[in-house]
């Protein structure tokens, strides 16, 4: 069989320059993007290093001991990230999400989580902070988190299976342990608790049911994501995504669903409740069913670059004009800026782009920005 050969291009070292408009543009908390859509949620990537590898993410082969992770001057400080955060919630953001890599390898993260705690809508409300985890580390911080202010987690798990499991992570780490962390960070009050299982045709499509029948009726909901042809490395192929509506009738043979109606505009996810009352389950079908018409989500790697779609192959470097000195106002109009001149809706041009391509680019990775 002939070696598969997995081209990387080293997306940190492409950056856009963020410059600041000639006109300084004050945040109003409506800031729109050149098809019209707000700016509601921040995802934060607080490392690009993770301690598992899931091969539809950071596969062995790419991420091994050679590979050169950002050194520790590129992070943005948590100073940085909440100076940043504090202008994203000037233009309207109410919700941030951390993540990575794997958030929870950074230290002190509950510390970063304090102090965006401390931050304020545009109405003067706390932003919803929430997190996502693969879950290995979550049984020694949820309460810190918990009480760092640290509203809700989202947990990645693809299957009960313990054999499944410990080869999607490809470290051997075993499903109890997250199970463990899940039933801490419920014991904590970070819920209600989201459960995010990336489903893989032929790899763990025959957990669907059992992660159904284990979460349901626990409050729990559980989402099921279509694997996405994020970055360059995980020699993604369309047989292997398992459409949504197949993964809904699978369900729905053994337990009956109805729609529900999305609890906010711009989510991701389809909602489904069971007919029997047993909760719900959601459906992010990012490959069969694009959802670019409402995004509005932002996206700030590692280094302090935003990224304006999740598979953008560049982003604008923040981190420099905070280095050089900006102004609050400065670092307003400069995302400002940005946003307004953002066009992006690759799921929605999936179809019609050239095989490989993102903007003409090679995509970033998603442990680089994040979910
Ligand atoms: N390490 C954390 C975790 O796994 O939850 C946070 C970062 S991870 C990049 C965020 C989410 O992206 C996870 O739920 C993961 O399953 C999902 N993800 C990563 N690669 C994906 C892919 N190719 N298709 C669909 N989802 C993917
Ligand atoms: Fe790590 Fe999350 Fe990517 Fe898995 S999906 S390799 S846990 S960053
Ligand atoms: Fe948003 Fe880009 Fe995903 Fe479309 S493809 S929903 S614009 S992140």
């Amino acid at each position: 069989m002939a070696e598969r050969v997995i081209p990387l291009v080293d997306q940190r070292l492409r950056a856009l320059r963020a410059t600041l408009p000639a006109q300084p543009l004050a945040a109003s908390g409506l800031v729109a993007d050149a098809l019209g859509r707000p700016l509601r949620d921040l995802r934060i990537s607080v490392t690009d290093r993770c301690n598992f590898r899931c091969s539809y993410c950071m596969p062995k082969e790419v991420f091994d001991k050679n590979y050169q992770y950002l050194p520790h001057a590129s992070l943005l400080s948590f100073e940085e990230i909440t100076r940043l955060a504090g202008q994203f919630l000037a233009h309207g953001v109410h919700k941030i999400r951390l993540t990575g890599g794997e958030p929870l390898l950074r230290k002190n993260l509950e510390v970063l989580v304090a102090q965006l705690a401390q931050l304020r809508t545009v109405e003067g409300m706390p932003p919803e902070l929430t997190l996502t985890t693969n879950g290995s580390l979550l049984a020694r911080k949820a309460q810190a988190l918990k009480e760092a202010g640290l509203q809700r987690v989202t947990v990645s798990l693809d299957g009960l299976d313990d054999t499944v499991f410990r080869s999607m992570n490809d470290v051997d780490f075993p499903v109890a342990e997250v199970l463990d962390g899940i039933a801490a960070a419920r014991a904590a009050g970070l819920g209600p608790i989201k459960v995010n299982m990336v489903v893989k045709r032929g790899t763990n499509d025959h957990e669907i049911l059992a992660m159904a029948r284990h979460f349901r009726g626990t409050g729990v909901v559980l989402r099921f994501i279509e694997y996405m042809d994020v970055g360059a490395t995980n020699g993604w192929r369309m047989d292997e995504v398992m459409p949504s509506d197949e993964v809904r009738q699978r369900i729905a043979s053994e337990f009956p669903l109805q729609p529900l109606s999305p609890a906010t505009p711009g989510e991701t996810a389809q909602r489904w409740a069971y007919a029997d009352g047993a909760g719900e389950v959601g459906f992010i079908s990012s490959v069969t069913q694009a959802f670019c018409g409402d995004c509005n989500r932002a996206r700030l790697s590692t280094e302090g670059k935003l990224y304006l779609c999740l598979f953008a192959s560049n982003g604008y470097d923040l981190r420099s004009l905070l280095r050089e000195g900006a102004s609050d106002a400065d670092l307003a109009s400069a995302i400002g800026h940005i946003w307004q001149g953002r066009d992006d809706r690759y799921s929605e041009l999936r179809g019609s782009l050239p095989a490989d391509s993102a903007g003409g680019g090679r995509r970033v990775e998603m442990s680089y920005i994040g979910g």
